[in-house]
């Protein structure tokens, strides 16, 4: 898939690819500059947008400094001259509070900016914060990313967007910026559903590869060798690549935090149940997920759902 504007046939999934060039630049007001946002922000710099961030934590504005980008005190500072803000937190209430909140984004942002919306939160919260833009005069998408920190860096996410078709145009230059798939999927709501849709994906693909490769040593299988030829082989995924050698080495430092995907298997399964739709295999990855969380791994990259398999298989 290939050129922004889509097949006519297609007119509600519109995919770019990252080009890496561009046309125009932006002031972007960029919130949460954290494992994520804090790449995503430093690759909008690189494509010549001014960024002006703002973190809670003093050590990720230092950082958006060292890479060319401006600080911001406070919410309020970041957005009121912000033609694009962008808001990259961990979980629902965050977006709520920071966007919806007293003296937050859309108490402060001018007439006609774009917020984009880039963290992984519940589809209906999403909606909200549409409705709650669209009466001030902002005009906004949910636009939750996968990848991980290393595509964060290499300005190549996966972007899934929801929101007006001409929104999302008016978003492109920004999001190519970041990402290097970047989709129109439907209204407002429908990028987190997606996400949350590949939120299911991993987490099952996660699950299973733990399961493998605890199989494999049980039979003391050469495991770099067992996971080289299945990477190569219809059950190799990006998973497989991203997480095998992690796995075998117990190397379980975040990327992505157990914290977060327990939170995102809540609204998967949220989501689920409201489209009146079942999910087993997901329903058991979600309760490994959360036994995980409840035994103390929630700060632990989410490959570290291994642990879980190895305990219930008496080895480490
Ligand atoms: P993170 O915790 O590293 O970053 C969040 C940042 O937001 C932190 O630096 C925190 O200090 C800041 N923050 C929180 N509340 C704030 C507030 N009120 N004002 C200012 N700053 C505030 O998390 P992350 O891993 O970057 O994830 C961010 C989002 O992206 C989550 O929704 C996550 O599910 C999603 N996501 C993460 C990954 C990944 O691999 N880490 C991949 C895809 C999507």
């Amino acid at each position: 898939m290939s050129g922004f504007g889509g097949d006519s046939d297609r007119s509600a999934l519109t995919t770019r690819h990252n080009h890496g060039g561009r046309t125009t630049m932006s002031k972007v007001g960029f919130i949460g500059l954290g494992i994520m946002g804090g790449p995503m922000a430093a690759n909008l710099v690189k494509a010549g947008h001014e960024v002006i961030g703002c973190d809670r934590s003093q050590p990720r504005v230092d950082q958006l400094l060292a890479d060319g980008g401006k600080a911001a005190a406070s919410v309020a500072d970041a957005v009121r001259d912000a033609e694009i803000i962008i808001t990259m937190l961990p979980d629902s209430p965050d977006v709520e509070g920071v966007v919806l909140g007293e003296d937050g984004v859309l108490a402060n942002a001018r007439q006609g900016a774009l917020l984009i919306d880039c963290s992984t939160i519940r589809p209906d919260v999403s909606r909200r914060v549409a409705e709650a833009a669209a009466e001030k005069g902002v005009r906004a998408l949910d636009a939750p990313v996968s990848g991980g920190e290393p595509k964060a860096i290499d300005g190549t996410l996966s972007i899934m967007v929801g929101g007006e078709a001409d929104v999302f145009a008016a978003a492109a230059e920004v999001l190519d910026a970041v990402g290097g798939t970047v989709v129109h999927v439907g209204p407002a709501g429908a990028g987190q559903t997606v996400k949350a849709a590949n939120q299911l994906i991993v987490a099952g693909n996660i699950g299973l590869l733990a399961e493998a490769l605890i199989f494999l040593e049980a039979h003391g299988v050469d495991t770099e060798a067992g996971l080289k030829v299945l990477g190569g082989g219809l059950a190799g995924s990006t998973v497989l690549d991203a997480k095998g050698e992690k796995m075998r080495n117990r190397e379980f430092a975040p990327g992505f935090r157990i914290e977060l995907h327990h939170k995102d298997m809540g609204i998967v399964q949220a989501a689920a149940r409201e489209a009146g739709v079942t999910i087993p295999l997901g329903a058991l990855v979600s309760q490994l997920v959360a036994a995980a969380q409840a035994q103390g791994d929630g700060k632990l990259d989410h490959s570290a759902l291994f642990k879980q398999i190895a305990q219930l298989n008496g080895r480490d």
